[in-house]
């Protein structure tokens, strides 16, 4: 595999995109918006900077990925001489669907077509292509550059090849592979937000309050973030659709989101990006403190 395509260039997206190009491949970044990919770009060369800061990489390597970089806004002429390409775009059932139809038009036969979703059926996707053999997860965690977990995820109909190439392409970019099976919420957010949530009942319930159970997972599960404070880095919102795709997906009542939270959402308290949820956020500033909830 040499040339990868990188579609969404966002904040997954330009993580996506700086380990392949560090790593050698060549590498296309598409997104709608120019905006955004101007944005990306300019992330991921302060991010290169920070590891040459820290003496992680050279100057040289620096500019080698900036020089394996390019960019699009036509999904077609962008992957159409990809080896592989990984969809980061925004995660929204319907935009993946039409997505990876117009990936399958447009990318070579062989090329092997990952999504980064955290949440939507890797076999749903694949169903909409003509290649459902090539069709599989590749879940990068955030931030991309600094976390080792790929978690790569089997739709029903991947060929066990196209999982033994994505792995070993894991190991060269410096990742730790892990394989799991295509159900809701794969193995990340299946274990992950039934705890979030669990956290959030605590709170409601008046088990106690955000201090305590964020300090009772950091120092007695050396978890290094609290549940709470870990919510408001990942989005309410996004916690509470992913409580709704296991909850819809398993019909199991345990999933169902605690109504505390199904309120901040409601009430825009969406965590760091709203500057609110369990704590308030200042741009610029590291503090958090915890909020009075109703
Ligand atoms: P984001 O909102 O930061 O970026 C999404 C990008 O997709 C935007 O730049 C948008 O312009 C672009 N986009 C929208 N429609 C497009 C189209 N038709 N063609 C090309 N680009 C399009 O989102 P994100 O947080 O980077 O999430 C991207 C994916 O990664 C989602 O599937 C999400 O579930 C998954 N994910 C996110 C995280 C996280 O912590 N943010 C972690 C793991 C996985």
């Amino acid at each position: 595999m040499q040339h990868i395509s990188v579609i969404g260039a966002g904040t997954m997206g330009n993580g996506i995109a700086h380990v392949f190009a560090q790593n050698g491949f060549s590498v296309t970044l598409i997104d709608i918006s120019q905006a955004q990919l101007d944005k990306a770009i300019s992330t991921i060369s302060k991010n290169l900077d920070r590891q040459v800061a820290k003496s992680v990489i050279t100057e040289e390597q620096k500019a080698s990925t900036l020089q394996n970089l390019t960019t699009n806004t036509d999904i077609a002429a962008g992957v159409s001489k990809a080896d592989l390409v990984v969809e980061a775009a925004t995660e929204n059932t319907d935009l993946k669907l039409k997505i990876f139809r117009q990936i399958d038009e447009s990318a070579p036969a062989g090329c092997i077509l990952a999504t980064n979703t955290s949440s939507i059926s890797i076999t749903k996707i694949a169903a909409v292509t003509k290649r459902p053999d090539k069709v599989i997860g590749m879940h990068f965690m955030n931030p991309v550059p600094i976390m080792k977990l790929v978690e790569i995820i089997n739709g029903y109909a991947t060929d066990k090849l196209v999982t033994e190439k994505i792995t070993a392409l894991s190991i060269k970019l410096g990742k730790v592979p892990c394989v799991v099976n295509d159900y809701p919420g794969f193995i990340a957010n299946r274990i992950l937000m039934p705890m979030i949530n669990e956290a959030v009942y605590s709170l409601y319930e008046g088990v106690a309050d955000i201090n305590e159970i964020d300090t009772v997972m950091k120092l007695g599960m050396a978890h290094p973030m609290g549940p709470l404070q870990l919510a408001d880095f990942i989005g309410l919102d996004v916690c509470l659709a992913i409580l709704r795709v296991l909850q819809d997906g398993f019909g199991n009542p345990k999933y169902a989101p605690c109504p505390l939270l199904v309120n901040m959402v409601t009430a825009g308290k969406l965590g760091v990006k709203s500057g609110e949820g369990f704590y308030t956020y200042t741009p610029g500033s590291k503090d958090a403190s915890p909020v009075k909830i109703r």
